[in-house]
């Protein structure tokens, strides 16, 4: 299996706005952070992308927690 920038699958999830478990794509970005000021640090920071595809709802939700 190739693996790409945009790793995308289906699954289902509950949905805030739907207020039920929804049919999500999604998908790992990876968000450059940082880069202003001197000390510009350019930290990629991976993202989980979820989209609703009952009402398109859109959340990003940073992977690294820690
Ligand atoms: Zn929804």
């Amino acid at each position: 299996m190739a693996t790409t920038d945009g790793v995308s699958n289906g699954m289902t999830e509950p949905c805030e706005v739907c207020g039920i478990d929804t049919l999500h794509e999604v998908s790992v970005q990876l968000v450059t952070e940082g880069g202003e000021g001197e000390n510009a640090r350019y930290s990629r920071e991976p993202y989980r992308v979820r989209e609703c595809q009952r009402c398109g709802n859109r959340e990003s939700k940073r992977m690294n927690n820690a």
